[in-house]
């Protein structure tokens, strides 16, 4: 198949050079970053200069956008995806999204017969590099069942959750979660470490016990480190997210005790001055706060 692919950074670079390296199907890409470009190029994607041009190159147009609103500028902004796009063609957005976002975008798209899946991924830019990814996917279960073999060309971990936008909103429910431990680690180790315990130590204990999580890992990569430049994944994307995950939860009228909670530490983290460092920057409130580093 064509892959035409727009957004090609920390996640969108590693799922398109799978696609590129573990499989036969050709990859145009389109990024506004031409490091970004190059680094597809060279495995042999195909550059386009334009949208329009990624998107008529291609049986599949797939997006890794930062913000609901560069998703809807390139779908349906100026020379955007739906200006080009035919009904042969699918249109995939692999961006965490807003729901109604993704709703809209269905409707303009299926208001001129193109089908659309909503395909956010999870695993950070480690899983995307090692294709390991869950992708989940909501939309008609015959256009999830015709783009499979593009999906599974970066991962084999594809999940369809039902009907357009539930892959958003499964996605949004795990990166609340995700966040709220990480918050919930960096107290932790601040309490632990204040008290003298050694910081390495006390994290292997929570690795292997009850409080561990897959925010044990980025901890100890990324906080520990003090690693938070360049951002594997940036806090202003992870303060969208949960955003848009409390959004949600207004609209339903689901509580958001934690989510809420959390979504406040990150936004004093970005307070600081840390939003375009790496999310796990929200340790960073702490140390400010006690004048001390977890790890010194
Ligand atoms: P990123 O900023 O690294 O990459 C986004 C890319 O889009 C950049 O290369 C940028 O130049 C390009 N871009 C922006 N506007 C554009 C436009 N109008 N036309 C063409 N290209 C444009 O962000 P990322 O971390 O790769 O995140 C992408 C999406 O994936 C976000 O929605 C994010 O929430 C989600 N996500 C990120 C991670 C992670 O760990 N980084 C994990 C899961 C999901």
């Amino acid at each position: 198949m064509k892959v035409g692919f727009i957004g090609v950074g920390n996640m969108g670079g590693p799922m398109c050079r799978n696609i590129i390296k573990r499989s036969n199907h050709q990859v145009t890409v389109f990024d506004l970053n031409p490091a970004a470009v190059k680094a597809c190029t060279e495995l042999g994607a195909g550059a386009a200069g334009s949208i329009a041009e990624a998107t008529r190159a291609a049986d599949i147009v797939m997006t890794s956008l930062p913000m609901p609103k560069d998703v809807e500028m390139v779908t349906l902004g100026d020379g955007g995806i739906l200006a080009s796009i035919n009904p042969e063609q699918t249109y995939i957005d692999l961006s965490t999204n807003a729901p109604s976002m993704v709703k809209k975008i269905g409707a303009a798209m299926a208001a001129k017969g193109i089908p659309m899946l909503d395909a956010p991924v999870s695993g950070g830019t480690t899983g995307a590099e090692a294709a390991t990814i869950a992708i989940m996917v909501g939309g008609e279960r015959k256009v999830f069942d015709d783009a499979l073999p593009v999906l599974q060309s970066f991962s084999a971990n594809v999940i369809h959750m039902g009907a357009l936008g539930t892959g958003t909103v499964a996605k949004l429910v795990n990166n609340m979660l995700s966040f709220c431990n990480l918050a919930a680690l960096s107290e932790g180790m601040m309490l632990g470490t204040t008290y003298g315990l050694d910081p390495d130590k006390l994290l292997h204990v929570i690795a292997s016990s009850s409080g561990n999580s897959n925010a044990v890992r980025n901890f100890s990569l990324r906080a520990l480190a003090g690693k938070y430049s360049p951002p594997s994944f940036a806090l202003d994307l992870a303060y969208k997210d949960l955003h848009l995950a409390l959004e949600l939860g207004d609209e339903l009228g689901v509580p958001l005790q934690q989510g809420a909670s959390t979504h406040n530490l990150q936004r004093m983290a970005r307070g600081m001055g840390f939003g375009s460092d790496d999310s796990s920057s929200v340790l960073r409130v702490y140390e400010t706060v006690l004048g001390r580093k977890v790890k010194p």
